[in-house]
């Protein structure tokens, strides 16, 4: 049976990749994921996307754990670690393969790169091995065979989204060579095994989506409702997270990031002085999705965002 059977209706969750501490970037989603889903009465969960163990940093997971929990957070049910589920997404693959949706592909990133256009989203597969393996090639990676035609969705925050998923990306990489599920078809396969129904994070993941919604009808599993939140980037406009002012927030102090967080999803402030359990009441009380602006308005200086974590 799925983890989420008979779940109320509002289910929300927080899925970070242990790939180092919880920055402020990091912070947005889970706040703003956390709040919406209590706002609801909806239940908020964690799952660790630990697949790629070659871009894991030791201790990472359990750190991020400890932030999220010295800030409030409060997760329901059982953490999930995307480690322990491989065989789930194995059988997804299986069940899309039998569907003839999936194609072994032998090209290597060079190749690809030597033959392919450029899309937003990296390299856009050409199609080599689509038709079937050259002679003398050996597999490397499953795809998704992808037709033309336009996905669309209604995102909460950013409005109506479209996408021809065959024309910006291509066929995509369901299994890596390296034998590693792709985040594309493990988000989607738990999120419904877990019964997620509502989705709130990063807009870095705006452009993943179609791939995602493409995944859900292959495998007929429902749709979740999308909210992405506007990425906190520095003066320079790069992502925080990849900027050298992604300080981590510190578990000790995390009144000061929270309150940066709730001002940069464009929240009411709560009463002056208040303590942390002061801000989550104000928080799930005020919560209004309608209030998060699309894009980033302001920029975070480096310098006050580096503070945060002081
Ligand atoms: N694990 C992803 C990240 O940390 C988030 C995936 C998602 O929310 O769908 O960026």
């Amino acid at each position: 049976m799925a983890a989420g059977a008979g779940h109320p209706p509002y289910r929300g969750r927080f899925a970070p990749s242990p790939t180092g501490a919880l920055h402020f970037g990091s912070l947005i989603a889970a706040l703003a994921s956390y709040a919406d889903a209590r706002a609801h009465g909806g239940e908020w969960l964690v799952r660790m996307e630990d697949l790629d163990r070659t871009r894991e940093i030791p201790g990472a997971a359990d750190a991020i754990l400890r932030t999220l929990n010295a800030c409030g957070f409060r997760w329901d049910g059982p953490l999930v670690y995307q480690s322990r589920r491989t065989q789930a997404y194995a059988a997804a693959l299986e069940r899309l393969s039998e569907r003839g949706l999936t194609y072994p592909c032998a090209c290597s990133r060079t190749e690809i790169a030597r033959l392919a256009r450029d899309g937003s989203e990296g390299p856009i597969y050409p199609g080599t091995c689509r038709g079937g393996l050259p002679p003398g090639r050996l597999a490397r990676s499953i795809r998704l065979r992808t037709y033309p035609g336009d996905i669309r969705f209604q995102d909460r925050i950013q409005g109506a989204q479209r996408q021809d998923v065959a024309a910006a990306v291509g066929d995509f990489v369901l299994r890596r060579a390296d034998g590693i599920h792709a985040y594309q078809l493990a988000v989607v396969v738990d999120d419904a095994w877990q019964g997620i129904d509502q989705l709130v994070r990063g807009a870095d993941l705006l452009a993943s989506t179609p791939r995602q919604l493409l995944l859900q009808q292959s495998l007929g599993l429902r749709h979740p409702t999308y909210a992405h939140v506007p990425l906190a980037v520095d003066r320079a406009g790069r992502k925080l997270s990849k900027s050298l002012a992604a300080a981590p927030v510190d578990p000790a102090d995390p009144l000061p990031a929270l309150l940066c967080a709730w001002a940069w999803l464009g929240q009411r402030p709560p009463p002056a002085g208040c303590a942390l359990s002061g801000f989550w009441r104000h928080a799930i009380r005020t919560w209004c999705c309608a209030r998060v602006p699309a894009i980033a308005c302001a920029c975070i200086d480096p310098e006050a965002s580096a503070s945060i974590g002081t």
